[in-house]
């Protein structure tokens, strides 16, 4: 069984490394960030709850994301592996998904922490762009579509995401030190983590995570 957990502060690349992972194990991409994303979309009572913290760079509270992920992972797709991306993001999120790997015997195989410099991620993320239909990532300096606007998949129209401000972004950082961190050490201590460095081009980096995943 391939199950994944990919670790990193926002603009590490857990996405678009997601994305590719994903496609090439055939496993399902689990994202709470589109999760919430897609309730938000569709104005539902979750999407409103949601919206309020992720507009201000904060965590929606632990119990709502923790029952999201146990039903997502209760369903068939998952039978023969998963990607988390963005789960978990706080201790207890990760010691209820301990317990939730057990009751379904889906456990947790490789942690896999994308490692780069802060420096780095204020630009990866002002200049992240995703696509508005199908939520392929783009950057406009590193990774930017062939024809400007739009997506190279699908035609969409590329969007910057509202939390992708420089404001919010400081906020979303000190949520990852303060909560999001510290699991580097839980999953160390349960030798699971593996840790790959995110500035590589995103070829050699697939190469690295092959190796991991093997
Ligand atoms: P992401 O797309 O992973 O960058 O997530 C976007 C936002 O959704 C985060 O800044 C949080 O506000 C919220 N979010 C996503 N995943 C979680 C999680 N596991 N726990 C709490 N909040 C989350």
């Amino acid at each position: 069984m391939i199950s994944i957990i990919l670790l990193g502060a926002p603009g590490a690349g857990k996405g678009t490394n997601a994305k590719r992972i994903c496609a090439h194990y055939n496993i399902p991409h689990i994202s709470t960030g589109d999760m919430f994303r897609e309730a938000i979309k569709n104005k539902t009572p979750l999407g409103e709850l949601a919206s309020s913290y992720i507009s201000k760079g904060l965590l929606v509270p632990d119990e709502v994301t923790i029952g999201l992920v146990k039903e997502r992972l209760s369903k068939e797709d998952c039978l023969k592996g998963y990607l988390l991306d963005g789960f978990p993001r706080t201790i207890p999120q990760a010691e209820a998904l301990t317990e939730i790997g057990k009751e379904l015997s889906r456990e947790v195989n490789y942690v896999i922490n994308i490692d780069v410099p802060e420096e780095i991620l204020v630009d990866r993320i002002c200049g992240r762009r995703v696509c508005k239909s199908c939520g392929a990532p783009y950057h406009v300096k590193n990774m930017p579509p062939k024809v400007e606007g739009k997506c190279d998949l699908c035609g969409g129209e590329l969007v910057q995401r509202k939390d992708d401000n420089e404001e919010t972004l400081k906020a979303r950082l000190s949520e990852y030190h303060h909560n999001t961190e510290p699991l580097v050490n839980y999953y160390k201590g349960l030798n699971k983590l593996y840790t790959v460095n995110g500035v590589k081009p995103l070829d050699e980096l697939m190469s690295d995570l092959n190796a991991i995943i093997g």
